[in-house]
């Protein structure tokens, strides 16, 4: 099977796997207790807590153990609701972890401005200037669409939200932490989330990382773990592998061969001229659409060829469409061609190449069918 769909999940280190066994079997101590062993447990989070902030290149604020990105986005979403009449904004572009908790929001009677895309994919910061106002409480962007691989401006959104409000400013970066180059403090964002499983970590585990404490409120209440922001005893086997696993990364490295990877695949499927594609600076992610050939059809079609893709999200529901190439402009017809096509930087080019004339022959089948 040539594995295709990495930006839903990725395999899990085996080193990383090992530090899981470790603290799961052997230093499988409570974390809050008073005894030795438990504070070398303890010692082994604050351990993880500072790589995390190392890799974020965070020089203040603080990291959140949770159970995933879920989490993390609804903890900076909900817990920064204030009582007031505070407006909430959101992109169009959000994963469903982010813009469900914006529909609750408006459920309950909050005031939420949605705002849309552009063509190439970005939010359109023109709207988002026009919407920011002295009431907004929160604004969110995603870093890197988990869709289309394109990437935001994150600095020109802190300094567009920063200049007309006091809002907070949350950036969910799933797509982009340990995939991409960044600095938190650089790109001025209060708030911004992490998952394990999306950088060959387990799943069930993540952070959100915030700049100030204060911004925030808890949305489970409990023992008072985590700075009382996030109660519950904290999954150290998985944290202890997040671990593991984001040191095992070398950013810049990774980054530049799954460019290679990503170009590879390009310069095949560019033989057909049926083929569009959506530019993006993530090399990790391709959305691409063949002419007149629908993208369900085709991902199961590449399935039997051993080559699994995705027709985008895993987590959002086809049948309703895809709400995020809809809103940066895509014909219909467009939409339902799309297929979703995610890198690691551990697969050769050979089976990047082969996996694209495979792409290309399912393709020219099915279009000559007319499915
Ligand atoms: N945000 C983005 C951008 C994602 O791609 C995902 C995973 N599909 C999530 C949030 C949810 O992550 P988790 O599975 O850790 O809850």
């Amino acid at each position: 099977m040539i594995y295709l769909d990495n930006a839903s999940t990725t395999k899990m280190f085996e080193s990383a796997a090992g530090q899981y066994q470790k603290y799961a079997c052997q230093l499988f101590y409570n974390p809050s207790a008073f005894y030795r062993p438990a504070r070398e447990v303890k010692k082994g989070l604050d351990g993880a807590r500072k790589c995390l902030l190392e890799r974020l290149e965070a020089k203040q604020g603080q990291i959140i153990f949770t159970s995933g990105a879920t989490e993390s986005n609804n903890l900076a979403i909900l817990g920064s609701r204030r009582n007031g009449k505070w407006e909430y904004v959101f992109s169009m572009g959000e994963h469903p972890s982010v813009f469900n908790v914006a529909r609750e929001l408006e459920r309950q009677g909050c005031v939420v401005h949605y705002v849309l895309l552009k063509n190439n994919g970005e939010i359109d910061y023109d709207a988002l200037e026009n919407v920011v106002n002295e009431k907004t409480r929160l604004v969110c962007v995603m870093h890197v669409s988990n869709e289309t691989g394109v990437l935001n401006d994150i600095k020109k959104v802190s300094q567009i939200v920063k200049s007309k409000s006091k809002a907070l400013l949350h950036v969910d970066g799933v797509q982009a932490f340990n995939k991409i180059v960044f600095s938190v403090d650089e790109l001025g964002v209060d708030s911004y989330t992490i998952s394990a499983h999306k950088f060959h970590g387990p799943k069930g585990v993540g952070a959100l990382y915030i700049r100030n404490q204060s911004s925030l409120k808890s949305i489970v209440f409990g023992g008072g773990q985590e700075n009382d922001l996030r109660s519950g005893t904290e999954n150290v086997p998985g944290i202890m592998a997040m671990k593991e696993a984001c040191e095992q990364i070398n950013v810049l490295k990774n980054f530049e061969q799954t460019q290679m990877l990503k170009k590879a695949l390009v310069q095949i499927l560019m033989e057909d001229k049926n083929i569009k594609i959506v530019e993006s600076y993530s090399p990790y992610i391709l959305s691409i659409s063949y002419h007149g050939v629908n993208g369900e059809t085709l991902s199961r079609a590449l399935q039997d060829e051993g080559v699994l893709v995705s027709t985008g999200s895993a987590c959002s529901t086809k049948k309703a469409g895809n709400r995020i190439l809809e809103s940066m402009g895509m014909r219909k017809e467009e939409v339902v061609s799309s297929i979703r096509i995610s890198f690691n930087a551990y697969m050769s080019k050979a089976e990047v190449e082969e996996a694209g004339r495979k792409i290309l022959e399912c393709a020219q089948r099915l279009s000559s069918l007319k499915i």
